[in-house]
């Protein structure tokens, strides 16, 4: 928070200047000191945590220019604003480009110099508004995510095994109703727990930490695990699961893990938005820099309306609570994340009632600079 009575730092060589600076501001009640020069003000910086900074940029010795990026160093909320001579306002524009507020030429009145640090200042207010909230915020996050995977998921998982036990028979007879009801129990408890694995992987999610870890990886085994994986859930529902792909596809880097988890949840989402009788094919290819990776489907389809907004997090089409197609909204907001982290870019293409196809080109040489 900006205190009441602000601190203005004045680093000029022309004594007259700090003078006049100092009793017009000092009228405003504000707290203020003067260093001839740049390295006194760079010392007093550090010992005096001003507010807001008026720096001279032509003085003998050190540069303004040197002074103003060595104090963001210190302080990147600090406000620093240059003062000019009339000889020298391309350098005004240099220190604006190096994150100068503002600058004010020489001479100036007491009036315009009180009037342009009152901006300042307000601008500092702002900026220490907006570092607070951003604290509380990741304090907030850490204390969900610590909430979530301890107070929550842990004894969900705990219960869930119980009843797997008395389900299994292990805890001794139960009638068939119970049996019928606990099953119930049970599988609205396992998908809490899927919720909250989601949103655990969404809140805990560090794109560089994961791109430190990646390794060449065919995505042709990618992709043939996860058809693998999923078959069951496509022939349970009637669909019919292809996989159209050269085996000597050109190798990505990539997380084996998340690659998987990137095309299960687009192949599930197709199986599972899609009627008996319906197809899903994932078709690799590659194409001068690139691999793609294409999950289509003759499925539900998703209207225009709708289709904007299916990378958001939470967002579901049918967002009933009891919509017949369970889920949590969060798969393709997870699947965005780890494209972005792959440097890759994913698209979609969909009719209502016809089909969806999502496209991912992912490049066969990872730069973070392109994902960053
Ligand atoms: P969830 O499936 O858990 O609801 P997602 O983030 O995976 O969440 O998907 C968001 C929404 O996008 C889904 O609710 C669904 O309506 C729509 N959707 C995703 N994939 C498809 C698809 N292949 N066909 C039709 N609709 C889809």
């Amino acid at each position: 928070m900006l205190s009441e009575r602000p601190r203005i730092l004045i680093i000029d060589d022309e004594e007259v200047i700090r003078d006049s600076c100092d009793q017009a501001l000092k009228r405003e009640g504000y707290i203020v000191k003067g260093a001839e020069n740049g390295d006194t003000g760079i010392k007093l910086f550090s010992e005096f945590h001003p507010d807001l900074v008026l720096i001279d940029l032509k003085m003998p010795g050190r540069s303004g220019i040197d002074v103003l990026g060595e104090i963001q160093d210190i302080d990147p909320n600090v406000i620093r604003i240059v003062i000019t001579g009339y000889a020298t306002v391309s350098s005004a524009v240099e220190a604006m480009k190096r994150g100068a507020y503002d600058f004010i030429p020489k001479p100036f009145t007491p009036e315009e110099i009180r009037l342009i640090i009152s901006r300042g200042l307000e601008r500092r207010r702002l900026l220490l508004e907006s570092e607070a909230l951003r604290i509380e915020q990741e304090r907030i996050r850490r204390n969900m995510i610590s909430l979530v995977s301890h107070e929550l998921r842990a004894p969900l998982a705990a219960t869930v095994q119980y009843l797997e036990v008395i389900l299994g028979g292990m805890a001794g007879d139960i009638s068939p109703e119970a049996k019928e009801i606990m099953g119930r129990c049970n599988i609205r408890l396992q998908e809490m727990l899927e919720l909250f694995s989601r949103w655990l992987s969404l809140a805990t999610f560090d794109a560089e930490e994961m791109a430190g870890h990646f390794k060449d990886v065919n995505l042709y085994d990618v992709a043939e695990e996860s058809i693998q994986v999923l078959r069951p859930l496509a022939d349970e529902k009637g669909v019919d699961l292809v996989l159209d792909a050269p085996e000597d596809l050109a190798l990505i880097k990539g997380g084996k893990g998340s690659l998987g988890e990137i095309i299960n949840n687009l192949i599930s989402n197709s199986i599972k938005y899609n009627r008996p009788g319906g197809w899903v094919k994932v078709i690799l290819s590659e194409q001068g820099e690139e691999v793609f990776v294409e999950v289509k489907d003759n499925g539900l389809g998703i209207n225009d309306e709708h289709l904007a907004r299916i990378f958001e997090e939470f967002y579901r089409v049918d967002g009933r609570r009891n919509a017949p197609i369970k889920g949590s909204g969060l798969g393709l907001s997870i699947v965005k994340k780890l494209v972005d982290a792959h440097g890759a870019i994913i698209s979609v293409e969909s009719t209502f009632g016809e089909g969806t196809t999502f496209k991912i080109s992912f490049p066969k040489i990872f730069r973070p600079e392109v994902r960053l």
